[in-house]
């Protein structure tokens, strides 16, 4: 099979770790050059700083941008960037924060800084990238949504709020850009080994990981290359006829008891 994004253009935010990181090298292993938009360029985990990553290890081209996804500039800049690869292609709206919080605690800043980071970040980057992808005839942008997104837990009410928004977001600008070739879905992953779930709410490593392990039939926690692995799925042509929706990567958490 030929590279599947072959002379592709991806914007991924947040790609400096993680799962963004991830999609990044699944992507360029396919053929895709790459715009690591991130506010860090160390990646979280440690290791060569992705876009480093991606010319060592395939054929593809990558670059780094400083990118605040709540900065709008920001954002523009990080679709500005993949010009020198011939123009956004794909756009993956990853960047995002995660706590665990007391509801009657939280403050209105500590509201406002996630609602700008997972849900402002995700509404300008897709509207930064449909802009340019209207001229190209057409792309594919995914969101990253989480379990949270369908279920709500008292321990992330905030962190829930802005996953569902995500995902609605991503059913109305499916609706608003598909006259324009321009397909959007969301992922939503259950619990993957990031730096998010082993030190910002370290989950994994923790006693509540052996609790969340009965519940995931396939008996593991996720890694970022299983996610990564449907944003492939998302970006390529193998889902051309698939828009407006939410693919589920939890190792069958949400839906089993
Ligand atoms: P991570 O912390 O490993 O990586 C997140 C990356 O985003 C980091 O490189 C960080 O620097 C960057 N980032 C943070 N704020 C930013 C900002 N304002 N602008 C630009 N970049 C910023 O986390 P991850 O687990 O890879 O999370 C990636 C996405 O996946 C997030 O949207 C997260 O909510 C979602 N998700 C993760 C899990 C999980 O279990 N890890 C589950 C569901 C959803």
């Amino acid at each position: 099979m030929e590279d599947m994004l072959a002379d592709k253009a991806a914007v991924i935010t947040g790609a400096s770790s993680g799962n963004g990181r991830a999609t990044a090298m699944a992507f360029a292993h396919e053929g895709a050059d790459i715009v690591v938009a991130d506010i860090r360029e160390e990646p979280r985990e440690g290791g060569t700083p992705t876009h480093e990553k991606v010319q060592e290890e395939t054929d593809a081209e990558a670059t780094f941008v400083e990118c605040d996804v709540s900065n709008t500039d920001d954002l523009k800049n990080a679709v500005e960037a993949a010009e020198e690869f011939g123009g956004v292609d794909v756009m993956v709206n990853n960047a995002g924060i995660f706590r665990s919080e007391a509801f009657a605690d939280v403050t209105e800043d500590q509201f406002d800084q996630m609602f700008d980071v997972n849900v402002k970040g995700v509404f300008f980057g897709t509207q930064a990238a449909a802009a340019r992808m209207r001229e190209n005839g057409g792309g594919s942008i995914i969101n990253l949504s989480s379990v949270a997104g369908l279920e709500g837990s008292g321990d992330y009410v905030t962190y829930c709020g802005t996953k569902g928004a995500v995902r609605m977001l991503t059913y109305a600008t499916a609706s608003a850009l598909g006259g324009d070739g321009i397909r959007v879905n969301a992922i939503h992953p259950g619990l993957i080994e990031t730096k998010m779930t082993t030190e910002d709410v370290p989950i994994i490593g923790s006693e509540s990981e052996e609790q969340f392990m009965k519940q995931i039939p396939a008996g593991r926690s996720g890694q970022p290359e299983d996610v990564a692995d449907v944003a492939l799925y998302l970006a390529s042509d193998l889902s051309d006829y698939v828009t407006a929706e939410s693919i589920v990567v939890d190792g069958g958490l949400s839906n089993t008891q």
